[in-house]
């Protein structure tokens, strides 16, 4: 079948609901007592935050580096002890929130849970193989979640399925929730299904974010998904509109900014994301679609080889 005629057809499937697969064992997001999250960096702390904030539950925090919980949690304490400090909660409410954050090296600890989140870096044998023991370690009717940033929802939850794609009672429970930087400030969140994903563990991935008070957009298991299919080929043609002479750096962002009312112009957002993220987002919608349209700008591709990454790395197409 044609790609865009499947894509069509997976799109019809998540608006109405229907599905090929039988139900899983997966539970109402009211009953998520406990949540689990893989990866104490710059994501998964902000999520382990917002879930101890929000929906109240505990939250098992998992990192394999002793070093990134302690740098995680002291982070955390930072963030609660600004917002008592701008009356925006008690030092009691603060105090329970840190109560809920438990910090452990192992992922065995992930026993009790009911939704797990996993959020490490994003290297695809690394995210099979957690995805694998997470399906032996978790309850069986445990939501597992990851927040890709681009690797196929559907790939990660074949990982599940124990050499048999036909067993789908792990491979319907995993989802992608797909959290925005910085996770306490950005409301939006994407809900990605793979082929195997129940409409039950949609559901309750959707109800769950809702109760971390974020606002959750659907999309189908597409490269790029819903934000980064949008937003990076819009940085990547002001990227060609600078390398082509279009207009200079100042005039691409000041029209963008007060012509759409954006906080920050494409060039400047590129830097503040990364140019090497930029980068690696383009290529994944180069490569999996095959469509010339996502082709990354040579100046792009240039500034990554020289080492201008943008914020993090002191310059970028701005000095910091
Ligand atoms: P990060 O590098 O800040 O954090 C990753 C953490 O995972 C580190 O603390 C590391 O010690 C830990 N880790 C590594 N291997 C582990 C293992 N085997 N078990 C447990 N912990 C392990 O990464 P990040 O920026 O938080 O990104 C995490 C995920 O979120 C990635 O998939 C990324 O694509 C995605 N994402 C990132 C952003 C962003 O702006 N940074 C936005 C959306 C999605």
């Amino acid at each position: 079948m044609a790609a865009p005629m499947m894509l069509a057809r997976q799109a019809l499937r998540l608006s109405s609901r229907v599905r090929y697969f039988s139900s899983t064992a997966a539970r109402p997001a009211a009953e998520v007592k406990r949540l689990g999250v893989v990866g104490a960096g710059q994501m998964g702390l902000g999520i382990a935050l917002v879930a101890a904030q929000k929906a109240q539950v505990p939250v098992t925090l998992v990192d394999s580096s002793q070093a990134s919980l302690d740098k995680g949690l002291a982070f955390a304490e930072k963030l609660l002890a600004k917002d008592v400090s701008k009356q925006r909660i008690t030092q009691e409410q603060a105090d329970a929130t840190r109560a809920l954050l438990q910090p452990t090296t192992s992922i065995d600890d992930l026993s009790p849970v009911d939704f797990v989140i996993e959020a490490v870096p994003e290297i695809p044998e690394l995210k099979f193989d957690i995805f694998a023991k997470l399906a032996e370690i978790c309850p069986k009717h445990a939501i597992l979640a990851t927040n890709t940033s681009s690797i196929p929802i559907t790939r990660i939850a074949a990982a599940t399925a124990r050499g048999n794609p036909n067993d789908t009672s792990n491979s319907s429970r995993v989802v992608s929730t797909h959290f925005m930087n910085p996770v306490p400030v950005q409301k939006g969140v994407e809900i990605i299904s793979g082929l195997q994903t129940s409409p039950e563990t949609l559901d309750t991935a959707i109800e769950f974010c809702k109760r971390m008070g974020k606002i959750p957009s659907v999309s189908a298991d597409s490269p790029g998904f819903l934000a980064n299919r949008i937003l990076m080929p819009y940085i990547n043609e002001a990227i060609i509109c600078l390398e082509t002479g279009v207009g200079d750096r100042d005039s691409i962002d000041a029209i963008m900014k007060n012509g759409t009312n954006v906080p920050m112009g494409p060039l400047q957002l590129a830097d503040f994301i990364g140019l090497d993220t930029c980068l690696a987002i383009m290529k994944v919608l180069h490569t999996e679609t095959g469509d010339s349209k996502y082709r990354p700008s040579v100046l792009l591709r240039n500034m990554v080889d020289a080492g201008w990454l943008g914020k993090k790395s002191g310059r970028g197409f701005y000095e910091y």
